[in-house]
């Protein structure tokens, strides 16, 4: 691999996502030479730590992952780590981080490149980025870069979202900042691309004509676990609809780029984000239907989570309909379900396409059940594949057919190979592609829609509970696509 030359400075450096994430994936680009000579890492938080401590942490860190953290090339990429303890809303202090950047990159040569991670609480988002660029973090040599890196939630609608934009870029560019959606590093996701625009059997079917209806599955096992206090705040529509269910939506629903870079690419997802339906109050009330999970067995339900109110409405469960008013889709809805607490953990995507107009299989004496429709499936999570439906005959003495299963699997050597979101998405800051994160129009109109939910759903306490853990969701969910004569392709 091409080497890279930056300074990382990570704030948040202590915290569970750094640890479980962060440094792992850098030393799987370490391991593959995209990291070599020329880093370094600055890790910042509150916490009082020295150069050594924070060391030995990630060691720690790169051994809970299953690296042989004791190894030469481990201590060799573990010596590129400093640390210096920073209360990020103290002004005066960021001059310690400044002298701190300048020595490492005349240590290392690092040419004035500087990438900052904020993997910490967004409200601190926006005093950093002004810091940064106030107190003079922000390299001012011409040939280097300055990229800005951000974890989500990007605000928790569209006017706090703007906020937080406004506030960044007052001192980053828009195609300086990174903003992370950890979907667009998974490996399936970045294959819709390749699916579509990679064959003509594919794109020249993907339309209202052939597509009878698209369907995103984001299921979880777990509950809501230790992340109840921030949990409780933001709800399944906030957490994983507005951001990673929006995201594979736009890649599902572009028109096909000019070209395969990031700048193309953005343009085609904000132009599909653009037509698709902002709802009514009506419809929106109609379209979505949220859901919280109840109990059973010895397991609490939602409201009896630790951290969370006894009399919490936050949906830990959303299905809803998404509707194109453009030329491709108009007809065509794409159904969307994701919530904690389900049967199995999985992340798909179904594509069903239209029944043959008619079924000359299904002749008056024909014992034949009608002719299946056709589904390709777009399997992300736990295994990465594709699994495409077609009816076939069967080989009986009659003629009667059934529907059988094309299956691609990537092998488990295969899978282990793959890197993790993480590495590529830090792989990619490096390279300076923002083609898998989000923009900020896109993030923008994915808030005015979700928005319109939330407004109709605050208006009414729902019912909750509603479903029962380990099940498919809520009745609701059901009905909300049977109602158009459609079923839920994975099911129990
Ligand atoms: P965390 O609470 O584990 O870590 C927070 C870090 O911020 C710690 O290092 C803490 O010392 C530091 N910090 C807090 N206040 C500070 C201050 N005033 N000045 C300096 N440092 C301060 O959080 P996390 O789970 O690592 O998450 C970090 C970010 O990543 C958040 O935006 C979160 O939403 C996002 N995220 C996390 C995960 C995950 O799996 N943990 C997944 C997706 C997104």
């Amino acid at each position: 691999a091409t080497e890279r030359t930056a300074l990382f400075m990570f704030f948040g450096a202590t915290g569970d996502l750094a640890y479980r994430k962060l440094y792992p994936s850098l030393f799987n680009l370490y391991k593959k030479g995209s990291l070599r000579t020329h880093f370094a890492v600055i890790g910042t938080s509150r916490q009082t730590l020295d150069d050594d401590k924070f060391r030995v942490a990630v060691k720690k860190s790169l051994a809970d992952s299953g690296n042989r953290a004791d190894s030469k090339e481990a201590s060799d990429f573990i010596s590129h780590f400093y640390y210096q303890a920073h209360d990020v809303t103290d002004t005066a202090h960021y001059s310690v981080l400044k002298d701190a950047a300048e020595k490492l990159d005349k240590k290392y040569k690092l040419q004035g490149n500087r990438i900052f991670y904020l993997s910490m609480a967004p409200q601190f988002f926006g005093t950093i980025a002004k810091d940064l660029k106030a107190q003079g973090l922000m390299s001012t040599n011409e040939d280097a870069f300055n990229r800005l890196v951000i974890e989500k939630p990007f605000g928790r609608d569209f006017d706090s979202a703007k906020q937080l934009n406004d506030a960044l870029s007052n001192s980053f560019e828009e195609e300086q900042i990174f903003r992370i959606d950890h979907y667009l590093g998974k490996e399936m996701i970045q294959n819709i691309e390749a699916l579509r625009f990679g064959n003509t059997l594919v794109e020249s079917l993907w339309n209202n004509r052939y597509i009878d209806n698209i369907q995103v599955t984001l299921s979880e096992k777990l509950g809501v676990e230790e992340r109840a206090s921030y949990y409780d705040n933001s709800g399944a529509l906030r957490d994983m609809v507005q951001n990673h269910i929006m995201q594979i939506v736009s890649l599902l629903a572009m028109e096909q780029p000019v070209a395969f870079t990031d700048v193309d690419i953005r343009a085609e997802k904000v132009k599909a984000l653009r037509s698709l339906r902002v709802y009514n109050v009506a419809d929106a009330a109609t379209n979505f239907v949220r859901g919280q999970y109840g109990s059973v067995d010895n397991q609490p339900d939602y409201r009896h989570e630790d951290n969370v109110p006894a009399d919490s409405t936050t949906e830990t469960f959303v299905a809803g309909k998404l509707l194109f008013d453009n030329y491709r889709w108009s007809g065509t809805p794409f159904y969307v379900r994701t919530g904690k607490m389900l049967a199995d953990k999985f992340t798909r995507v179904d594509v069903v396409f239209k029944r043959p107009l008619v079924d000359i299989f299904a002749f008056p004496q024909s014992q034949n059940t009608p002719l299946a429709a056709n589904v390709l499936t777009i399997f992300v999570e736990p295994h990465a594949g594709f699994s495409l439906q077609l009816n076939a005959k069967t080989n009986d003495a009659g003629f009667s057919t059934e529907p059988i299963k094309l299956d691609y699997l990537v092998d488990a050597e295969k899978s282990k190979e793959t890197p993790e979101p993480y590495e590529r998405l830090l792989h990619d800051v490096l390279k300076g592609d923002g083609t898998n994160f989000s923009s900020w129009p896109e993030v923008s109109y994915a808030w005015k829609f979700v928005d319109q939910i939330r407004r109709v759903w605050d208006l009414q306490a729902p019912n909750f509970p509603n479903y029962t853990p380990h099940s498919m969701g809520p009745a609701a969910a059901e009905e909300l696509i049977q109602r158009d004569h459609r079923e839920w392709i994975y099911r129990l």
